[in-house]
């Protein structure tokens, strides 16, 4: 079987490995047939993070079929059409035990701290697959797991139909953000830098767009909503945004926080206080595959329009090196199988 390996950084050479074994007591065996790159798949290539270790094969945002299940798997069947749940945690652990698996000290996503997607099988424990809706393609289906991203998110936010919400970043993450936000009745204001960026978050039904660059976001904010935002994502991840949101924020707001930045933040109590906001963050995903095979199941999300390019396994290099040096205008790469 092919499988793409991260040798060194930026450098992934397709190699010929041996079929895997037969699957082992609830696990199982996927044919795998379309992976998004992801942002973290692009750090990883550069050699931008320091909890890997080589070669790595990357890749957790993937669909294929079930060609083969072990003993004690119920749930699922030769030829079922599935995505992965790519957060592994203990499971053992009182994090774990009080259902907050997605912050184990031990938490591992595939294809990020242990091999992944990009190879034509893979094995895995069969309770993180699960069947897509009929209508979806693979390559649309391996979006659940972007989509699992938003899904976190608003259980932490807990968002209200006729909610205003700030939403700052129209990447990938932004825009199923915004998707789960109209879907949900939610008015939403996008901010980005890149003019291209914003375009997309208008296609995807953002009531109000705003280059933070070239424009005076504090009256923006205003004229989007005089009464305040009580809904706040910085969808970047940076310090300076955590503190615009937090600036911006009416009282009683919720400000959801989805960034690995380092760097802090100059945020008083008194600004916390004054106006009782909530800052929550969102890792992953914490067993929201379910609530995402609902929102597919909807109709409402459009996986298919976020996807800007796909490449057959064998050109994965060149489509890494597509998608980092055309950022501003790939939403979603997909390898295919
Ligand atoms: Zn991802
Ligand atoms: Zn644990």
């Amino acid at each position: 079987m092919r499988t793409a390996k991260l040798m060194r950084p930026k450098t992934i050479e397709v190699l010929e490995e041996p079929l895997l074994s037969s699957p082992g007591t609830e696990e199982a065996i996927v044919q795998v047939k379309a992976v998004g790159i992801c942002g973290t798949d692009l750090h990883v290539f550069q050699g931008q993070r320091s909890d890997i270790t080589y070669p790595l094969v990357m890749g957790h945002e993937l669909s294929g079929i079930v060609v083969d299940i072990g003993i004690g798997v119920n749930h699922l069947k030769i030829g079922d059409r599935v995505v992965l749940d790519p957060v592994f945690s203990c499971g053992k652990c009182a994090t774990c035990c009080n259902g907050h698996a997605n912050v184990c000290g031990n938490v591992k996503c595939f294809g990020v701290q242990m091999n992944g997607g990009f190879q034509d099988f893979i094995k895995v424990p069969a309770d993180h697959l699960y069947v897509f809706p009929e209508r979806y393609s693979f390559e649309e289906a391996a979006l659940a797991e972007p989509y699992s991203i938003a899904a976190n998110i608003f259980s932490r936010l807990t968002p209200k139909p006729g909610e205003n919400m700030l939403l700052m970043g129209a990447g990938t993450i932004g825009l199923t953000i915004l998707q789960a936000a109209k879907a949900g009745g939610c008015r939403v204001m996008v901010t980005d830098v890149v003019e291209e960026k914003l375009r997309n978050a208008s296609a995807f039904g953002a009531d109000y767009v705003v280059n933070s660059k070239t424009s005076d976001l504090q009256n923006e904010v205003r004229r989007f909503a005089p009464d305040g935002v009580t809904l706040l994502v910085d969808a970047v991840g940076i310090a300076p945004l955590l503190e615009q949101c937090i600036q911006f924020a009416a009282p009683a707001g919720k400000i959801a926080v989805i960034g690995f930045d380092d760097t802090s933040a100059p945020i008083s109590p008194a600004q916390i206080t004054r106006r009782e906001l909530t800052l929550v963050g969102s890792r992953m995903n914490n067993h929201k595959f379910p609530t995402v095979m609902e929102w597919f199941k909807s109709g409402q999300f459009h996986p298919g329009k976020m996807i800007t390019g796909k490449y057959p396994i064998e050109e994965i290099q060149s489509a890494f090196e597509h998608t980092l040096y055309n950022n501003a205008n790939c939403i979603k790469t997909i390898i295919t199988f």
